[in-house]
């Protein structure tokens, strides 16, 4: 009887997981393509990242997915960024290559991709509402697109204003901070509008702190929310004409571009999308 072949193993950790659609998708695309790998998804708290990444070494898994809270805090167990990761200061997908566990970010690239199928921005002007994570990868990514200014709005100063340093000290693109004290109102120059907040995870009524009137028919506006994909913001611009996109595509591509990541193969996107709108049941 011939020996069978190790399976490759690749997970997803974080804190919350319970309900994170990814392990449904991969599974999915992976027999979609022929590949016999395994996708597991773990509750790793922070005290205990230190012990899981020396586990993703002693085990040789292939890779991971990091999601809310470690993006960031697993960089100094990594042996290597990519040059996009290391602009962004967060990894949202880990490949070991060799014996060395190298960062790369999906989040911003996979969102682009989504943006790109209603315009292709570069030259534009954008508003992102938002300085967290996912916010950098997107304001990171736009900026590398070639778009010519950014506007980060944020509650916190903090955040908000080191993500506009980074943007004009790294990136040739434009960047100004605007504190969230009120609703925003988008500036007729911009032609996005980006909800990069958490905002709207899972609660369809939560309003995003958005002037309704500044939703101009013109304007894209796209919200990175998948659960649920019809926003409060998404319904609104909607009715007010708008182009919109939700946070479904994002999902998608940013796991297309770590199954390519990982396995150096294209996933059939249709079988990860389904699964995806399988799983969320919309
Ligand atoms: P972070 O915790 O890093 O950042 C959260 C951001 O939301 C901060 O800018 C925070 O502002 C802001 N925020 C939260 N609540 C409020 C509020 N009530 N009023 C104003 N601002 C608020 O999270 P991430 O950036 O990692 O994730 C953000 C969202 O993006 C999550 O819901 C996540 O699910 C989603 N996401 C979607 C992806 C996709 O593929 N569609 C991929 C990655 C993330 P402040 O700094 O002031 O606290």
């Amino acid at each position: 009887m011939p020996s069978a072949p190790l399976q490759e193993v690749v997970l997803c950790l974080g804190q919350p997981v319970a309900g994170n659609p990814t392990q449904y998708m991969m599974e999915k695309a992976f027999a979609g393509a022929g590949l016999d790998w395994r996708y597991l998804t773990c509750e790793v708290p922070p005290e205990k990242l230190s012990d899981a990444m020396a586990g993703v070494r002693a085990l040789g898994f292939k890779g991971a997915n990091f999601t809310i809270p470690h993006k960031v805090a697993v960089i100094p167990y990594l042996d290597e960024l990519t040059p996009a990761a290391a602009l962004i200061g967060a990894v949202n997908c880990v490949n070991r290559v060799a014996d060395k566990l190298v960062g790369d970010n999906a989040d911003g690239k996979g969102f682009l991709q989504s943006l790109r199928k209603t315009c292709n921005p570069a030259g534009m002007s954008v508003a992102i509402l938002g300085a967290g994570g996912a916010a950098r990868a997107i304001a990171v990514e736009l900026a590398l697109a070639g778009v010519a200014e950014i506007t980060i709005v944020n509650r916190q100063a903090e955040r908000g204003e080191s993500l506009t340093t980074l943007l004009r000290e790294k990136t040739s693109a434009k960047a100004e901070f605007v504190s969230l004290n009120d609703a925003f109102s988008v500036p007729p120059e911009a032609a996005i509008f980006i909800n990069a907040t958490s905002i709207g995870l899972g609660d369809d009524s939560a309003r995003v702190p958005v002037v309704v009137e500044s939703l101009r028919p013109d304007l894209i506006v796209a919200d990175v929310i998948f659960n649920p994909p019809k926003t409060w913001l998404i319904r609104t611009a909607d009715e007010r004409g708008c182009r919109t996109i939700d946070g479904l595509g994002m999902l998608v591509n940013q796991a297309v571009i770590c199954f390519q990541i990982w396995t150096g193969r294209q996933p059939d996107s249709d079988v990860m999308k389904d699964a995806l709108e399988e799983f969320l049941e919309v």
